[in-house]
């Protein structure tokens, strides 16, 4: 109990920092104010990691699943904009997974014949079958970023005065780890949801796109999203 709530500090420490660099980091993109929307999911995104440190049985067979600072550090540095392709970045959290004990049948990872760097995974807890799933989205791509344009390497992880710089930070490695860090806890420590819970990581979101990982799935691969609602804590400015 003692290493799960040190672990949980430790993330939401790192949650009151993106929420902190949200109200300050530079941003292309103007979100619509829909504050009450963002409030909810930040909720939940907190509901989940909360619930993760509600459990005290800790598998010893499976590897612990990284801090949600050092897998942030992994995914900004891997470079997934447009001309890259979110597929390494969706391989290296699939390998999250699975050494987190997840069985391969739950860890599918996808992309386009005709797109393949525009891979996409897709992760499930399985609960009791209570009801259909609750999806959880995210992409893995971000938009393209000049050094010269950057105080910092945008595609380095950078701590400066309490302030994280990255491409990807806030829109949206800082919520794709959220989710599979707290979603790989709740599996080391045997949750077992009323439901399926799905996290769909997902490629193309970003302008200039051609593959997208939400229409793409949607057509040619429902049944693996399928779920009774959908979150997307990409809903604007989600940690304020
Ligand atoms: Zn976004």
């Amino acid at each position: 109990m003692k290493a799960s709530l040190k672990l949980l500090e430790r993330e939401t420490g790192l949650l009151s920092r993106l929420r902190r660099a949200l109200v300050r980091a530079p941003t292309p993109f103007n979100y619509p104010g829909d504050h009450a929307m963002h409030r909810w999911c930040t909720a939940l995104l907190m509901g989940l990691m909360s619930l993760a440190a509600t459990g005290t049985t800790l598998a010893d067979s499976v590897t612990a699943p990284p801090s949600a600072g050092e897998l942030l550090r992994e995914l900004v540095e891997i470079n997934s904009t447009h001309a890259h392709g979110s597929t390494e970045a969706a391989k290296a959290l699939a390998a999250h997974f699975l050494a987190a004990g997840f069985a391969a049948q739950d860890v599918t990872f996808l992309a386009p014949a005709d797109h393949p760097s525009k891979g996409n995974l897709v992760v499930r807890l399985r609960g009791r079958g209570r009801g259909r799933p609750i999806l959880y989205i995210g992409h893995l791509d971000v938009v393209e970023a000049r050094r010269e344009d950057w105080n910092y390497d945008p595609f380095k992880l950078t701590e400066h005065d309490g302030w994280l710089y990255g491409r990807g930070v806030i829109d949206m490695k800082g919520q794709d780890v959220a989710m599979a860090v707290a979603l790989m806890r709740l599996k080391r420590e045997g949750f077992e949801p009323a439901r399926d819970l799905i996290v769909a990581f997902t490629a193309d979101e970003e302008a200039g796109g051609d593959a997208n990982g939400v229409s793409w799935l949607l057509a040619t691969h429902r049944d693996l999203i399928d779920a009774q609602i959908v979150i997307n804590p990409d809903g604007g400015e989600a940690f304020r």
